[in-house]
């Protein structure tokens, strides 16, 4: 029999600077097939609408659909994104994205509703109504990668902000004259936390003389090095890994115990590549620092915790918008 008779489907999109990636969920929103393609951003903005727009169309048809069965398409976008309107303001890993508007262009050449977000923010939303059911009043959602990304549930919905641009969690300063960040400023979350930050100091402990078998695995010049690398040296007992891990982790637990003291949600939920790679090895520690660093009586009862959803939050949090968004 089949599943469901007709408009039951929704597509989440995450576009990244390297890859896009669709997936088909049902009405339920079970993920039944994904499609990957590369980006190619520096073909031009045109180019990845229509790459976007073939990984959609190659996903459906990889599950025996067709867009007439998809009720909504939800993206998730790197940047600056203004959701109602449907443009990307801004996306820093895209060459070329300025005031684009993603929505009626895809619409165009899908012609099915299509809804816009920013990534970090969608992968919230993905955390807050999948995997906790969306029952928490006020969650935030912090995500760990190559940068650091976040998204703001308040009273049950996305926080956009005046120039909508709240959750830039990442950005909070938590190191007045630490390293410099990729926005100008320093001493950024990010500057301090991320994979680009924890590698950069890996590398720096490398030249500086002190050992690590990470040498032995991945030669002397750790190109190539991945978090997973990070995660057998440490269980090997590495110990410049093990440091620098774990001031990752503290500096963290800082940025969390920060959002705590402002927001007092009842979940923080942690993801993203690094913590999908290094949970065991950083949670403990990032919860050690978020309670040593909050002001006092604020953090009974809060949960700190690690996505469940790993790389499909993306994807998931895209459905979840297209959901609401024709609901
Ligand atoms: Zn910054």
């Amino acid at each position: 029999m089949p599943e469901n008779p007709s408009k039951d489907y929704f597509v989440g999109v995450d576009l990244g600077g390297t890859k896009i990636l669709a997936g088909v969920f049902n009405a339920k929103l079970e993920l039944k097939g994904t499609t990957k393609l590369s980006t190619k951003a520096d073909r031009g903005v045109d180019e990845v609408i229509e790459r976007i727009a073939r990984c959609v169309k190659e996903a459906v048809d990889e599950c025996d659909l067709n867009l007439a069965q998809v009720r909504g398409i939800g993206i998730g976008a790197p940047g600056a994104v203004d959701t109602d309107a449907g443009r990307v303001i801004f996306a820093p890993n895209l060459p070329g994205w300025k005031d684009v508007p993603l929505k009626k262009a895809l619409e165009k050449l899908l012609d099915v509703p299509v809804f816009l977000g920013n990534d970090c923010n969608v992968c919230t939303l993905g955390v807050f109504d999948q995997e906790y059911k969306a029952k928490p009043r006020d969650l935030i959602g912090i995500f760990i990668g190559t940068g650091i990304g976040g998204g703001l549930i308040l009273n049950g919905d996305l926080y956009h902000g005046h120039n909508l641009t709240a959750g830039e969690i990442g950005h909070m300063v938590i190191e007045v004259n630490g390293p410099k960040c990729g926005c100008g400023n320093r001493g950024c979350f990010e500057a301090l936390a991320s994979r680009t930050a924890i590698f950069r100091e890996i590398q720096a402990g490398v030249k500086e003389g002190q050992e690590t078998m990470l040498t032995d695995m991945l030669g002397k010049d750790l190109s190539d090095m991945r978090s997973g690398d990070l995660r057998k040296a440490i269980r090997r007992g590495d110990k410049l890994a093990t440091k620098v891990v774990e001031a990752a982790a503290e500096f963290a637990g800082i940025g969390v115990a920060n959002l705590i003291n402002i927001l007092n949600p009842e979940i923080v939920v942690v993801g993203g590549g690094v913590i999908e790679a290094l949970a065991d090895e950083m949670m403990p520690t990032l919860i050690k620092a978020a309670k040593e660093h909050v002001m006092p009586g604020t953090m009974s009862g809060i949960d700190i915790k690690a996505s469940k959803l790993g790389d499909n939050a993306g994807i998931t949090g895209a459905a979840v918008l297209a959901r609401r968004g024709t609901a």
